[in-house]
C-alpha cells in the first residue's frame, strides 16, 4: 500500500505514520526525518535544508523530489511506503505522481490529519524529539517514560529549534499557502481520507486503519 500523510504541523503526522508502517510492515520515509539526519551529519543537503528549516520555511522542491523519487526506488519499498512530509506542495505531488505513473502505480490513499490551528499552537509548545534517533513525544499527550529520555535510544530530548513559537506561526502559513490545496488535490484523484486528529492518539490510530480498510 502507497500512503502519504497531509496535516499541519504538529497534527500527529509522524507519530501515526510510524504506527501505521509497523502496522502494515512498510517503510516510514519522513523527508524532515532525512533532513535533519543530514544536518547532524553535516552534508552540504544538510547545509542548505537548515537554513530553510530553521525560520520555518520549506525547502525548495528541487532539494526533496529527486531524494524522495531515489528513496521511493529502493527495494524495501517495493510493497509499498508512508510518505510523511511530502508532498508538501503541488509541485512536488506532480513529480510524485510522474515518478509512480512511470512505474505504472499511484497513491492509494492520502491520510489528511485534520487538526485546528488553535490546538496546534498548544501542542507543539509540549513536543519534544530525541537529538539520537528523532522520535517525538509530548510532555502531556505522549510522554516519554522517563522524562527528558528518550524511550527508543536513550538519548536527550529538547525542543526543535523549528518547533518554536515564533517558528510555528511560520510553519502554520506555509501550511495554509502551500500545503492545505493537498487536500483537494487528493480528493479529486479519490484518494482522501480524513481522521479526526483531535482525538487521543489511539483513537486517531485506529480511525486510520479503520479508513485504510485494516
Ligand atoms: P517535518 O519534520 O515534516 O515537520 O519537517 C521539518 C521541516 O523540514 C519543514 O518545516 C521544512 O523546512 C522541511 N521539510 C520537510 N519535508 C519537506 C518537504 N516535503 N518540502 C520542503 N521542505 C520540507
Amino acid at each position: 500500500m502507497k500512503l502519504i500523510m497531509l496535516g499541519a504541523p504538529g497534527a500527529g503526522k509522524g507519530t501515526q505514520a510510524a504506527r501505521v508502517a509497523e502496522a502494515l510492515q512498510i517503510p516510514h520515509i519522513s523527508t524532515g526525518d532525512i533532513f535533519r539526519a543530514n544536518i547532524k551529519n553535516g552534508t552540504e543537503l544538510g547545509k542548505k535544508a537548515k537554513a530553510y528549516m530553521d525560520q520555518g520555511k520549506l525547502v525548495p522542491d528541487e532539494l526533496t523530489c529527486d531524494l524522495v523519487a531515489d528513496r521511493i526506488a529502493k527495494d524495501d519499498c517495493s510493497g509499498g511506503f508512508i510518505l510523511d512530509g511530502f508532498p508538501r506542495t503541488i509541485p512536488q505531488a506532480e513529480a510524485l505522481d510522474k515518478v509512480l505513473t512511470e512505474r505504472g502505480e499511484k497513491i492509494d490513499f492520502a491520510v489528511n490529519i485534520d487538526v485546528p490551528d488553535e490546538a496546534i499552537v498548544s501542542r507543539m509548545s509540549g513536543r519534544r524529539a530525541c537529538v539520537g534517533c528523532g522520535a517525538t513525544y509530548h510532555i502531556e499527550f505522549n510522554p516519554p517514560k522517563k522524562e527528558g529520555i528518550c524511550d527508543n535510544c536513550g538519548a536527550e530530548l529538547i525542543l526543535r529549534e523549528d518547533d518554536k513559537p515564533e517558528t510555528v506561526a511560520t510553519r502554520l502559513k506555509v501550511y495554509h499557502e502551500q500545503t492545505q490545496p493537498l487536500i483537494d488535490f487528493y480528493e479529486k484523484k479519490g484518494a482522501l481520507v480524513t481522521v479526526d486528529g483531535t482525538l487521543p492518539m489511539d483513537e486517531v490510530y485506529k480511525a486510520i486503519l479503520g479508513k485504510l480498510g485494516k
